[in-house]
């Protein structure tokens, strides 16, 4: 019986073989879009099933995994760290922002595709020089420098940018004004509104919303994260490849307030955003899109109010981070590498090898 099968898928491979000369059995990305949730855990995307009729975008996503997020100093990651995991695949301490564990500074996964030719960019609510999108560009060792964050973006490689923190650039303790560097380096810039049809033609643009960060959703953000990041793509997609870094960053603000409303506001702009970006990347066929988080913040729940089953009560355990597991989601030309149970710095990894560089 063993001898029949062996021979059987034999004869099975070689016509195959003859009737499709050239079997994708890897098939490989184009382009890569990461898209983090910070503070985001199951809880945080399962409130968008009570908190609307939209449908959840991840539904569509055929293969899920799960992150541990761990960093290397502490049990329980920060931003940076986390985003360090992402940006050059290494456990760091807490607070890094593009440096190792022994405070040296460690390529990022979009310095050395920007340096492979790749284009690149980056959307964050928060302000640009905030953990999660600095640890993509800069490497300073504590993240609260937010003004010497500010000062490696003009020398970064980042094509296209969209966030918040004009204020980091141009009312700085140094009285410089690094907006004007980044001009001097070829970018468009755009304030407090998002560009225009004619603004995105520019070779480099960047776009900062807010003094520090955007404003949250329930001060009437509107959906400019949706649309700077749609925006960015169809300028971004062309001939090269490109990698793109999405951050709802305030999910993560509204767990460390325990303020239910604030936070699913934020998951909700967040949902609407993966959805159009799923949209893009049907369109296109090319593109790897993966949705994670850094870590879960608040020990959300979605309890009851006292055991009545109906009446959805939603709670929170901490006004910190904590260490759960989270979620991550993949779409696209080898998205089935990231199903299983691994350590956070596996998604630079997987995706190093997916790209193979
Ligand atoms: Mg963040
Ligand atoms: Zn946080």
């Amino acid at each position: 019986m063993k001898h029949f099968s062996l021979l059987t898928s034999l004869a099975l491979l070689a016509f195959t073989a003859c009737e499709n000369p050239a079997p994708v059995a890897n098939p490989q990305p184009k382009n890569v879009i990461l898209m983090v949730g910070d503070g985001m855990g199951v809880s945080q995307l399962s409130s968008v099933l009570y908190a609307s009729d939209q449908p959840l975008a991840l539904e569509q996503f055929p293969v899920v995994g799960l992150s541990k997020t761990s960093s290397y100093s502490h049990k329980i990651t920060d931003s940076a760290a986390g985003a360090a995991a992402f940006s050059f695949g290494q456990k760091t301490y807490n607070k890094a922002i593009g440096m190792d564990k022994d405070s040296l500074p460690a390529e990022t996964l979009l310095e050395t595709l920007h340096a492979q030719g790749w284009k690149t960019g980056l959307v964050a609510t928060s302000s640009i020089t905030h953990a999660t999108p600095a640890s993509f560009f800069a490497h300073v060792k504590f993240r609260k420098y937010e003004e010497e964050i500010a000062t490696y973006l003009h020398r970064s490689g980042v094509d296209y940018f969209v966030g918040g923190g004009i204020n980091y650039f141009n009312q700085r303790k140094d009285s410089l004004n690094y907006l004007d560097s980044l001009r001097a380096q070829g970018y468009h810039l755009v304030l407090d509104a998002l560009p225009t049809a004619e603004e995105w033609k520019n070779e480099k643009l960047g776009c900062l919303i807010g003094a520090l960060e955007m404003p949250p959703m329930l001060s009437g953000r509107g959906d400019i994260l949706g649309k700077a990041s749609i925006q960015l793509l169809q300028r971004i997609k062309g001939e090269k490849p490109f990698f793109v870094m999405i951050e709802g960053s305030q999910i993560d603000w509204g767990g460390h307030e325990n303020q239910a409303d604030y936070l699913i506001a934020e998951m909700l702009d967040f949902n609407a955003t993966i959805a159009q970006v799923l949209e893009f990347a049907k369109a296109d066929g090319e593109t790897l899109v993966i949705v994670t988080a850094d870590h879960e913040t608040g020990g959300f729940a979605i309890g009851s109010n006292e055991g009545k089953y109906n009446e959805i009560e939603y709670q929170f355990t901490t006004g910190h981070h904590t260490g759960a597991m989270v979620p991550v989601f993949a779409y696209g030309p080898g998205a089935e590498k990231f199903s299983g149970i691994y350590e956070n710095t596996e998604i630079y990894h997987k995706i190093k090898q997916l790209i193979g560089f």
